[in-house]
């Protein structure tokens, strides 16, 4: 018996983080895009009797397995995704430790926004861009290609994320059209500093 994940309801309501992303998109990214991973995962993972439920044992082979990397990759993906935004957040600056690696990193918060936004704004086509801690505890950002992530063999970044955004155009076609820098500068209304302080934390403290 082959391994069986399950779709999480998402951490808040549908129209919790509207008008930043609106009810339909959240159905539908959820609903329908993550269920179809999720679902599609589940059958790859069977019909390759991987019985593992470790995500850095399943990511760790996918070179010659596209239906496990870009399923379990979209399955994964998109928990952190949802994980990282919150309708009621506490800015960064509420956060000492977070904000302090934040300028450390980046010299200041808006040098860090404009890197990242402008690192989103690039992805050509499908993907998302990670904010990640490397082994000195520094924070980096990078892009990773339609739906690969640190855990992959594939994937040549291998720091750690903390924070996530979905720039693949279902993400925001429906509020935004093709207008990603808008979507992009809309997130920062919505990220849950709490949580990627948290994740930030338990890395550091490893
Ligand atoms: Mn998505």
């Amino acid at each position: 018996m082959a391994t069986k994940f399950n779709l999480k309801d998402l951490p808040y309501s549908y129209d919790a983080l509207a008008p930043h992303i609106s009810e339909e998109t959240l159905k539908v990214h959820h609903d329908k895009h993550h269920q179809t991973y999720c679902d599609k995962f589940n059958g790859a993972l069977e019909a390759a009797q991987i019985e593992s439920e470790d995500f850095r044992e399943i990511f760790a082979n996918v070179a010659d397995k596209p239906a496990i990397r870009n399923m379990g990759g979209g399955f994964w993906n998109h928990q952190f995704y949802w994980e990282s935004m919150a309708p009621k957040c506490s800015g960064p600056s509420e956060l000492p430790e977070m904000h302090k690696a934040i300028v450390d990193s980046f010299g200041s918060f808006d040098k860090f926004k404009d890197e990242f936004s402008q690192k989103a704004a690039a992805v050509f086509g499908s993907g998302w861009t990670w904010l990640a801690v490397d082994s000195n505890g520094k924070l980096v950002i990078y892009n990773t290609a339609n739906q690969d992530n640190f855990m992959m063999d594939v994937c040549v970044n291998k720091e750690e994320p903390i924070l996530v955004i979905d720039v693949w155009e279902h993400a925001y076609y429906i509020d935004y059209q093709n207008k990603r820098p808008a979507h992009i500068d809309e997130f920062f209304s919505i990220i849950n500093w709490d949580k990627v302080s948290e994740r930030f934390l338990k890395i550091i403290n490893q």
